[in-house]
């Protein structure tokens, strides 16, 4: 299935656009540590020290933006996994149907969280239609009474 190859040529849009990790030389999904030593070779080689014209270059403006960037993107990225909403397992609603608890997000979708997954002890949830994630709190099952 790959004689779409001019799929590529129309979507020019894209590619004159370099990516960060491009302007670093780095390969798509390198990862921070590579990208922060591509970023230091970098600028120390298009220093406006070392170019000699006292002001800095587009290259250098290039680099440092790139380098931005993708710091600010990481922080972002860390803040929204610890962003995560706490709620109380005893507060969400059981479905007995999909033997799942559900907790009802504010875009309007539901974030449900199997019971399964809960013997599993994991506790962290995405909500399917936002960027939500929510954090159940709940003691250990396994020993209900009945
Ligand atoms: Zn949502």
């Amino acid at each position: 299935m790959n004689n779409h190859s001019d799929l590529t040529s129309s979507n020019s849009a894209a590619s004159c656009r370099r990516s960060e990790e491009e302007i670093l030389g780095c390969v798509p999904g390198a990862s921070l540590e590579d990208l922060r030593m591509a970023y230091l070779r970098l600028a120390k080689q298009y220093h406006p020290d070392k170019t000699g014209g006292g002001k800095p270059g587009q290259e250098f403006l290039d680099i440092q933006l790139a380098w931005e960037t993708i710091v600010k993107r990481t922080e972002v990225k860390r803040k929204e996994e610890s962003a995560a909403q706490s709620v109380d397992l005893d507060e969400m609603a059981y479905d007995e149907v999909r033997d799942a608890y559900t907790h009802p997000c504010r875009c309007g979708d539901l974030v449900v969280v199997p019971g399964s997954a809960l013997e599993k002890n994991l506790a962290v949830f995405a909500c399917p239609s936002c960027s939500l994630k929510i954090r159940v709190e709940y003691e250990e099952i396994g020993e209900e009474e009945g």
